[in-house]
């Protein structure tokens, strides 16, 4: 037995709740397990099965341990420096050939703040903006709604102050229960244990809608009319706060207008949830002195998702439902890290601490202290840079990253990855993006390395290394550092993270208080603009940080999804995650308590579309849309409402995302992940009817 005081504090690798854990070496070397961190500042020492089974990759037999270059169709070992020097000779090349917009950079919400600073400075070095990451595909609607409506793309509070004082949870599109466990656990459930309401609104029931005390299960794809239902039954009852629109909002006039000749009663039918069921959520929710929105990926991932997430800052301002405790407009964020890969700047339009890359005076402040001119114009985003390849994009470089799994329409993504004159991946699994490069770099995990990661409410946290580093594998950090200095000669030579960090914080505006030992053990929340600043826990008490200091309210009306059901694809497909899997599953499949748990895809299907199309619970039964068909088992179940069917996007051998379509909200450029048109028969059924024919 060992005593509470061993062990090194970390974070886990998984979702963004963040929570924290201690890790013990085995006695044999790159071996780990796990500790309770029973005062850590998120969890109290709790953790999920995900969070559980988190050192299972560590050791895994998978690993990667040596540099790998392509040799025809397979790859052959090779030195780092050779593998670094091939990289470096490309990287000239394609500037030489096409210049260096011709090449994207994906940075990693799985790995720490400093090696994601460290590639986007790369990438500007190199002479380009076109470098992104994952939060394209999960909350880039919320977080350009947020920037744009209220100041900054993250949560306006923090999980603790909602649990003491938060009296109404109104989650939409997300399903804490099971893809942010502990933060459901020990702040939601807590609180409707001590009486606070929790109003859910998802296509599917799920353990999030157990615990609801009402579940709205709408039509994927109408969000918009649902809360247009729940803003306008404010407005007609006079529910809303008057003072609060007067004083600290503009565009209530846009509102209003919006929704004058708003029918409800069709709108009800759009979603397909009788009215007064959403009106009773809405003067719930309303007539609380405190209501908090909780949002998630099915409100985001829309080509619409900038106007749902709009939508929801409406609610809350014209409730004024902000700038207290127990309050706000809040983002569960999926990856352990895609906060803070966001806020150091690993995206194509802003800097570190969300600087416009395209503000003179801003850019020129960061400009000062790395010593090179960064491209005034802001780059593409990853969906684009997929996008263009063969096109405008010849060259790759990929962290931790895996586009062929989570990007949609895969079958076209894997057949762009092809098409590629280079492509160099860093990672600590042979990826499916991996199988595709010229270069592959092994990467160390989570337990072999330290930096900062930011949880989902905007808390700084230090992971530290609890075990020695396998084979070959280096650092993510040390791999760019010695890139970047191989490239270019200087500005990226660091001694370790945290020399990394001190540069961050000195072009980092909301990171600029924090220190390694500000964060200690208890993190520290941003904005944190001067050392000895404790951070905020929730934003927004006196004014919004847009230009005139007013929250914007903008009425937006139902966009259906770009594809709808039709004859041939007569279903509604949906995604989401599991409580036991995690996004492309690169880790979590190789977990053996994970994949135990569920071993492969599946697709739930209501008993009524079953039943017309003769499948059974249990059957396979062919998955198809537009774009391509999977083979997987069928749940026929009532949690997925008729006309809908659902399933997950975490299994190589039947990838959701080759189904999915890839048409992108114009703002936010995330692709509608939630909504497409397809198909399900019985495996064999469409070969049948061919031979019949
Ligand atoms: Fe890890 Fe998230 Fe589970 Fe916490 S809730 S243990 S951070 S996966």
């Amino acid at each position: 037995m060992s005593s509470d005081d061993e062990g090194v504090h970390t974070i886990c690798p998984y979702c963004g709740v963040g929570c924290g854990l201690k890790l013990l070496e085995e006695d044999e070397p790159g071996s780990v397990r796990l500790q309770p961190w029973f005062d850590a500042p998120v969890n109290d020492g709790a953790l999920c099965i995900k969070g559980g089974a988190s050192t299972q990759v560590v050791d895994h037999e998978d690993r990667l341990t040596e540099p790998l270059i392509r040799e025809g169709e397979s790859f052959r070992e090779a030195t780092w420096d050779e593998a670094l020097e091939h990289i470096v000779d490309e990287l000239e090349r394609l500037d030489d050939e096409y210049g260096p917009d011709a090449t994207g950079f994906f940075a990693s919400s799985k790995v720490m703040n400093e090696e994601n600073y460290l590639l986007q400075k790369l990438a500007r070095r190199y002479g380009t903006n076109n470098v992104d990451n994952c939060t394209r595909m999960c909350h880039a609607s919320t977080v350009y709604t947020l920037r744009q409506s209220l100041g900054a793309g993250a949560m306006t509070n923090s999980m603790a102050d909602l649990e003491e004082d938060g009296e109404v949870y109104w989650v939409q599109g997300a399903n804490p229960a099971e893809q942010h466990v502990i933060a459901h656990s020990n702040y939601f459930r807590q609180a409707t244990l001590d009486g606070a309401t929790l109003i859910q609104v998802d296509p599917h029931a799920n353990k999030t809608s157990r615990d609801a005390d009402i579940h709205l299960q709408l039509k994927p794809g109408t969000d918009i009319p649902l809360l247009n239902i729940v803003l306008k039954t404010i407005i007609d009852e006079g529910l809303y706060d008057e003072d609060f629109i007067e004083a600290r909002t503009t565009g209530f006039d846009h509102l209003e207008a919006t929704l004058a000749e708003f029918d409800m009663e069709d709108a009800a039918d759009i979603c397909g949830i009788p009215l007064e069921d959403i009106q009773e959520a809405a003067r719930i929710y309303a007539e609380a002195d405190n209501a908090a929105i909780f949002t998630g990926m099915g409100m985001s991932q829309h080509a619409c998702g900038v106007d749902n997430v709009q939508n929801e800052v409406n609610l809350a301002l014209i409730t004024g439902n902000l700038g207290r405790p127990g309050t706000g407009v809040n983002p569960l964020r999926g990856q352990n890290n895609v906060q803070g890969t966001c806020d150091v700047g690993a995206m194509p339009n802003v800097l570190p601490g969300y600087l416009e890359v395209d503000d003179d005076e801003a850019r020129e402040s960061v400009e000062d202290v790395w010593g090179f001119e960064i491209p005034p114009e802001p780059g593409l985003t990853n969906v684009e840079v997929s996008n263009a390849i063969g096109d405008s994009i010849h060259g790759l470089f990929v962290m931790g990253e895996n586009p062929v799994m989570s990007e949609p329409d895969a079958l076209e993504v894997e057949k762009r990855m092809a098409d590629l004159e280079f492509l160099a991946v860093q990672d600590i699994f042979m990826t499916e993006t991996a199988e595709f490069a010229d270069v592959v770099l092994p990467a160390t995990t989570w337990a072999e390395r330290g930096g900062t990661v930011t949880n989902t409410d905007r808390r700084v946290q230090l992971m530290r290394p609890a075990t020695s580093v396998p084979g070959n594998t280096r650092h993510d950090l040390d791999i760019l550092s010695e890139l970047g200095t191989r490239l270019f000669g200087e500005g990226f030579d660091f001694d370790g993270p945290e020399a990394v960090f001190e540069e961050l914080r000195e072009v980092c505006p909301i990171y600029h208080g924090i220190t390694y030992d500000s964060i200690g053990l208890e993190g520290v929340q941003w904005p944190c603009y001067e050392e000895g600043d404790e951070g905020d826990q929730y934003l927004y008490a006196e004014s919004f940080d847009t230009e005139d200091g007013l929250g914007v309210i903008r009425g937006v009306r139902h966009q259906p999804p770009a594809e709808v059901e039709d004859e041939e694809f007569p279903l509604v497909l949906t995604t989401a995650r599991l409580e036991e899997h995690y996004n492309t599953g690169t880790m979590s499949t190789r977990s053996p308590t994970l994949r135990r748990k569920t071993p492969e895809n599946f697709v739930d299907i209501h008993p009524a579309d079953a039943a017309d199309r003769g499948i059974e619970d249990g059957d396979y039964v062919t998955l198809r849309s537009r774009r391509g068909e999977i083979v997987l088992e069928a749940q026929v179940t009532e949690d997925i409402k008729e006309g809908v069917v659902w399933t997950t996007p975490h299994f190589a051998d039947a990838r959701a995302n080759t189904l999915t379509n890839d048409v992108l909200d114009p703002l936010a450029k995330i692709p509608e992940y939630k909504a497409a048109a397809a198909e399900v028969e019985p495996v064999g059924s469409s070969e049948q009817e061919a031979a019949d024919d």
